[in-house]
């Protein structure tokens, strides 16, 4: 058999409630589409009958490929392992297994993938969450916009389309601290935006908790900034120069203008400020080190080529 030209991978975690809603959608979707399409899903340790569910649907109708992990690895290693098993060779779309992304949205991003983008991601024009939930959202996407070193949008999440080279180069990132939307504003290429109204669950509750919201933010900010250790060696050196700024004003206070400078008093203050200082910056040293064994570590590839001419004399 031929590989399909799209595949759409979605993770399912306890997602028995859904599936059928799922699937439905996703089988009109097909139905209604002039693209080969499959279908990958992941049960990422399901501890309901999704996995029962999966395995019933991928047995009667060969569109749907379906993978179980031997446990529960959270919600973006069982997107990488999707995107590891999808054989889409045009692209692959990341949707949520709950029905909160639209799987329709795929006839525009795919108009925009042939008008040359690798990647279209979906942004969350409003949300249908709790105002806490969506005040979390809101700040933090905004914190780590401005913290790091990659120009990650604005309130998008995994729900794009990917195209198979920009899925390649991902799979082939062996980062074990996996955040996606990163991974995949990392890669470069062209990518844009569609503007879309996140819908509810239809059933079923989130499975990120708020510590899992935490650990997420917390492999996006320190996945994609130095900010954090630049501050450190920033603070260090600013209280540094302020203890000496303190120490000359209080010579010049004593000797040169003759005036009474309390005993004891600025140089301890001086004291504190210059060895508190001295000690983030001595912090911020040793971070850019780590920061560097730990950019190494991630064994990212250095660059990636988006195309070549060779002229044949040059070539070995
Ligand atoms: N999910 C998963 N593993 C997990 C948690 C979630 O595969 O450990 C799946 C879940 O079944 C859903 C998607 O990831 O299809 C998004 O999760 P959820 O709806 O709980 O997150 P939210 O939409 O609330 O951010
Ligand atoms: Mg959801």
């Amino acid at each position: 058999m031929n590989n399909p030209q799209i595949s759409i991978v979605a993770p399912l975690y306890n997602e028995s409630e859904t599936f059928p809603h799922l699937v439905e959608r996703l089988n009109s979707l097909m139905d209604r589409l002039p693209l080969s399409i499959e279908v990958v899903l992941i049960d990422d340790g399901s501890r309901d009958n999704t996995a029962t569910l999966m395995q019933a649907l991928a047995l009667s109708d060969p569109r749907y490929h379906c993978v179980f992990l031997a446990r529960n690895h959270g919600h973006q290693l069982a997107l990488s392992a999707g995107m590891n098993e999808a054989r889409g060779t045009e692209a692959i779309m990341v949707i949520d297994g709950d029905l909160q992304d639209p799987p329709e949205l795929l006839e525009d991003f795919y108009k925009l993938y042939k008008e040359g983008y690798d990647v279209v991601y979906a942004v969350r024009r409003k949300r249908k969450e709790g105002w806490i939930k969506r005040l979390a959202y809101h700040s933090f996407y905004r914190i780590l916009r401005s913290i790091s070193y990659i120009d990650i949008p604005l309130d998008s999440g995994d729900f794009a389309l990917v195209s198979r080279r920009v899925v390649d180069v991902m799979n082939a990132m062996p980062e074990e601290s996996r955040y996606l939307r990163g991974m995949r504003t990392w890669v470069g290429f062209k990518q844009t935006g569609v503007e879309y109204e996140r819908d509810e669950r239809i059933a079923g509750e989130s499975k990120y908790s708020f510590a899992l919201l935490f650990k997420l933010a917390y492999n996006g900010i320190f996945n994609f900034s130095e900010f954090p250790i630049k501050l450190l060696t920033r603070l260090g050196g600013t209280a540094i120069a302020f203890s000496m700024m303190y120490f000359i004003y209080n010579l010049i206070k004593k000797y040169v203008l003759g005036m009474d400078v309390p005993q004891g008093f600025p140089a301890t203050l001086f004291a504190i400020i210059f060895f508190g200082g001295l000690n983030l910056f001595g912090l911020g040293i040793i971070g850019e080190y780590v920061l560097r064994i730990f950019f190494q570590s991630k064994g990212r590839p250095l660059f990636i080529i988006k195309s070549k001419i060779l002229n044949k004399q040059w070539e070995k």
